[in-house]
């Protein structure tokens, strides 16, 4: 059976997600989804598809991004089978009601936390890690118990047509299902009612999901961007923090991620060496000619490509260039770009990069970076790197972001036991582990009491004597 709505291959609109939507509760009502072996089987299916198809994966990813295997393997297939195998280790204590205390107001009594599936919930997913992300919600959602419509990004159409053929194989269509589609389906979805919607993707368009979601009371998830910076302090390993930007920046999708490294801040001091290790530790990695580099994804479609190249070619911002700035339109290729010292009025300072430039601010103390940061929008991630103890401690305290990492960049993604989203700008809600779990769960209270003490105080006639009490 396929996965994509439409067997007819229309694309869907109001009359058709909303029978779908009332197709999908009515499966969610028959309570097939809420049984722990329906949600193990689930689970298991994607995990083996991940497994069966993983070269189907990479060659999707390539077609959609040209993203290198390694990087398709490692940061989209390994992480989803990552979190396939915690949801079904897990799934048992995390299904379990969590015992709570209770209050002497209700002696005698007993109380626990019970984790319900919400429903019906649609995931509308964005291209960067087209597969990953369409997935790595799914497998909260269906952990949690939820029917699900799933909407891949119509901006990677490869891997969102081996996502509506996969799991039209591998999962039960009577409650997951597919929609493929731009902005008129999503649309047509979002008008529907949903027990949950989780969006991935800029905040223009969470703030359109959130509208929806508001005319039916539906709760968000919104995992968004932002400018992700980095601070590099004197005195630590430049080779290694250099290394770890230039993982976190162009080994990921070529700067096309939520957690890239967006900008540096640094002292005026060390400006200088930082750049003269980027460029040879750059070289390293991706040659003399890294428009070549077969290690470096291509930037995902023209209107993004013309966007960086805006950016990079803005009058006070062009002659800033220390490192790279090549690019092949042919090819939608940006060399890794290295800029000094831009102007904090400028385009690239002023919306998130997401692509392969990465400018370097200056400061005369290090500390100014805190009013840097915390003058704009709340990112999605922040990094530091230092050996001082004082300025890590400062930086927890002071820098507001979904998260932090002190010492390397993004691979606080790959600890499952910490929360993933954003705040303000950045998003709301997170996911990951058991947070996706709870992400797509309600947690219904519920306080048991026998017969005994049944204190008279609560009942009328409210005397003056039991005011005294
Ligand atoms: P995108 O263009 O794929 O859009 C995301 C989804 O929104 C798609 O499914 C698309 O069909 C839908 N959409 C687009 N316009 C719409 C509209 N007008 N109405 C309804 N739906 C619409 O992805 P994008 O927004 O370019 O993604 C990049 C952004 O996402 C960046 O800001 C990035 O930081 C952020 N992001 C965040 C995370 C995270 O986990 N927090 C992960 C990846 C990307």
């Amino acid at each position: 059976m396929a996965g994509a709505a439409r067997e007819d291959g229309k694309p869907i609109d109001s009359k058709a997600a909303l029978s779908l939507v009332a197709e999908l509760r009515g499966a969610f009502a028959s309570g097939t989804t809420r049984s722990y072996q329906w949600r193990e089987s689930q689970l298991r299916g994607l995990l083996r598809m991940t497994d069966d198809h993983e070269q189907d994966i990479a060659a999707a990813l390539r077609s959609d991004l040209g993203k290198p295997e390694l990087e398709s393997i490692l940061y989209e297939v390994a992480m989803l089978r990552n979190s396939c195998k915690l949801a079904l280790k897990e799934l048992h204590h995390w299904m379990m009601p969590e015992k709570v205390k209770t209050s002497l107001t209700t002696f005698p009594s007993s109380a626990e936390i019970v984790s319900e599936p919400l429903g019906v919930v649609l995931i509308i997913s964005a291209w960067n890690y087209p597969y990953l992300l369409s997935l790595d919600p799914v497998v909260g959602a269906i952990a949690a118990g939820n029917a699900v419509v799933l909407k891949p990004s119509e901006i990677a159409p490869a891997t969102s047509a081996l996502l509506a053929k996969l799991l039209g194989e591998y999962m039960d269509n009577s409650s997951i299902r597919v929609v493929e589609g731009a902005v008129a389906e999503t649309t047509a979805l979002l008008e529907q009612k949903w027990d949950k919607i989780f969006y991935t993707g800029n905040g223009k368009v969470g703030r359109i999901v959130m509208a929806a979601a508001a005319k039916h009371l539906t709760p968000v998830v919104l995992e968004l961007g932002g400018k992700s910076p980095v601070v590099v302090d004197s005195g630590v390993n430049l080779q290694i923090a250099c290394r770890r930007i230039i993982v976190g920046k162009w080994g990921c999708n070529n700067g096309q991620a939520c957690i890239s490294p967006d900008y540096i801040i640094t002292t005026k001091d060390l400006a200088p060496k930082l750049v003269d290790v980027f460029k040879s530790e750059l070289e390293t990695f991706y040659g003399k000619n890294p428009l070549e580099s077969k290690d470096l994804s291509r930037i995902v479609n023209s209107n993004h490509f013309t966007r960086l190249t805006k950016l990079l070619d803005e009058d006070k911002v062009s002659n800033k260039v220390v490192y790279g700035g090549e690019r092949d339109p042919t090819k939608l290729q940006i060399a890794p770009t290295i800029l000094l010292d831009v102007p904090r009025d400028s385009l690239i300072m002023n919306e998130e990069i997401f692509g392969p430039l990465l400018p370097i601010l200056t400061v005369d103390k290090l500390e100014e970076s805190y009013h840097i940061i915390n003058s704009g929008s709340k990112p999605l991630a922040a990094y530091i790197f230092t050996n001082d103890k004082k300025v890590k401690e400062h930086f927890v305290k002071n820098v507001s972001a979904g998260g932090l990492v002190v010492n390397d960049t993004t691979i606080h993604l790959a600890v499952h036991t910490l929360p993933f989203g954003g705040v303000g700008e950045s998003g709301m809600g997170a996911y990951h582990g058991k947070f996706s779990f709870d992400a797509f769960s309600h947690k219904k209270a519920v306080l048991y009491r026998s017969f005994m003490g049944d204190a008279a105080i609560r009942y009328p006639p409210y005397t003056d004597g039991k005011l005294r009490l």
